[in-house]
């Protein structure tokens, strides 16, 4: 059983090691989670070797190697979060011990056992504590409770083992010159949860970087239009079935073509970006900012008014542009504007589009009356496009 459990893991050793040769962002936690599969193949190997073997090896090193591994699998999951690990416990605890475990020696089995499961117990403790929040944030309470499994089982297990080691139970259960299979059947399945779970979270991860990149701007860091569409059809969806409002803001910066011939396309990505940050900066977490190409932006605000909030940020958004101090190429203040125009979706609208056709007509009009301002979309507007 402990053979095949230490060919196991070297296959998921190699795993990781494949993983870092091809996946470089990730490479620190996998180094980690290779070392865990590395000293825990080692582990069972040394328990494999008994009862030939020497006792210091087969009953204290298998020990030291077992707390060892926990620790790099631990620190390897605060790695991949990108957290920091508090280094005098990642370190330390480990080598303490190791020192508990060579000053218990190999012959007094219930106290080494038991020493053994209490770092094991700390460790995960404290990978437990430290990983959940960035966990929770980055992959959800479903995926937290599956990773959480293989930390309970074997937290369950060695807390078994403290207190066997304490309470010096009559059970023979490190008897003879074997584990119990129990003991190998949860060191294993936990294990391989754990592998599979975290194979299976570096490719998600990388999943929702691609989604994410699909729908934001490159330039501003804003969503784009495509994100902008998903976006509008659920919202346009939920304004028509619930009868609320939802509000959409065209934004389109006044003579941009000025301000790339006099200073430059360079300088023009600057002031884009600018803007992008300065729209985004007044907009709620529940609104949407998107770059729809060029120097033109939309903001969709559902369950507003356009009467009231709507107009509010479409003010708030014209001054935030209108106080940009950008500075051109020769360090020449360059003054910066922008046009508005709102619209709010209405029962009778045939489609989405009918509520940017709208706005598009109020931002007309906001710029033949001198740019620089906001208007509300109103049905004298309509067809006046030009
Ligand atoms: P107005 O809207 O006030 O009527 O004048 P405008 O000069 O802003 O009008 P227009 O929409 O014709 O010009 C938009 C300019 O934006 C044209 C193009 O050179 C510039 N532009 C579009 N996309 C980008 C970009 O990604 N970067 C830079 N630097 N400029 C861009
Ligand atoms: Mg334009
Ligand atoms: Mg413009």
């Amino acid at each position: 059983m402990s053979i095949l459990t230490s060919l196991q893991l070297i296959l998921y050793a190699l795993v990781w090691g494949l993983g870092c040769a091809v996946h470089r962002e990730e490479r620190p936690a996998l180094l980690h989670w290779l070392g865990f599969a590395l000293l825990a193949a080692l582990q069972a190997a040394l328990v494999a070797w008994r009862p030939e073997g020497p006792v210091w090896l087969t009953h204290t090193g298998s020990n030291v190697a077992t707390v060892f591994s926990l620790a790099f699998a631990g620190r390897g999951v605060l790695v991949f979060l990108r957290l920091r690990p508090p280094d005098a416990l990642w370190f330390g605890l480990p080598l303490l011990a190791l020192g508990v475990l060579l000053f218990i020696g190999p012959a007094a089995t219930s106290a080494r056992v038991g020493a053994m499961a209490f770092f094991n117990a700390l460790l995960l403790g404290a990978v437990f504590m430290q990983a959940r929040p960035a966990f929770l944030a980055e992959f959800g309470r479903r995926m937290a409770w599956i990773a959480t499994l293989p930390v309970l089982a074997q937290l369950a297990l060695n807390l078994f083992f403290v207190g066997w080691g304490l309470l010096q139970l009559p059970l023979d259960i490190t008897g003879a010159q074997a584990v119990p299979t129990a003991t190998w059947a949860v060191a294993l399945v936990s294990a391989g949860t754990f592998n599979f779970l975290f194979i299976f979270l570096v490719a998600l991860r990388l999943l929702n970087r691609l989604r994410e990149q699909a729908s934001r701007d490159a330039l501003t860091g804003v969503a784009n239009r495509r994100a902008m569409q998903e976006r509008l059809h659920l919202e346009w969806e939920r304004a028509r079935r619930y009868g609320r409002p939802l509000v959409a803001i065209a934004v389109d910066v006044d003579h941009f073509k000025r301000i790339n011939d006099q200073h430059g396309h360079a300088v023009g990505d600057r002031a884009l970006q600018a803007v992008a940050q300065a729209l985004q900066a007044q907009v709620r977490e529940t609104d949407q900012l998107s770059r729809l190409g060029g120097e033109e932006f939309l903001v969709l605000m559902p369950q507003a008014q356009v009467a009231q909030e709507g107009q509010r940020l479409a003010e708030r958004l014209r001054a935030a542009v209108a106080a940009l101090e950008l500075r051109g190429a020769a360090g020449a203040p360059i003054t910066l504007t922008a046009s508005f125009g709102l619209s709010e979706s209405q029962p009778d609208d045939a489609d989405r589009e009918a509520l940017l056709r709208r706005a598009d007509q109020a931002l007309y009009a906001a710029k033949r009356r001198g740019r620089n301002a906001a208007v509300r979309w109103s049905a004298e507007l309509a067809g006046a496009t030009d």
